[in-house]
């Protein structure tokens, strides 16, 4: 039986890959959902800042690392 957390790990680093490929390869038109409060708050450069997809918006937002909510919509789910 597969370690769960192995599971996680791998669906991770295909969700974070799938982002990567989403940024490089995302049409100019796709929807700028703008940066987290809190990614503002700490004044995180540009380098520092993670993509995040999100599904309801159909556009990335751009955040801290572990920050998992939409600052558009709230969408938790990516
Ligand atoms: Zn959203």
């Amino acid at each position: 039986m597969p370690d769960l957390d192995e599971i996680s790990r791998a669906e991770f680093d295909r969700a974070e890959q799938a982002l990567e490929t989403a940024l490089n390869e995302a049409p100019p038109s796709f929807k700028d959902l703008g940066i987290t409060p809190l990614a503002q708050q700490l004044g995180l450069t540009t380098e520092q800042l993670n993509g995040h997809w999100c599904s309801r918006c159909q556009g990335i937002w751009f955040g801290y690392t572990l920050e998992t909510q939409c600052p558009a919509c709230g969408n938790r789910n990516g």
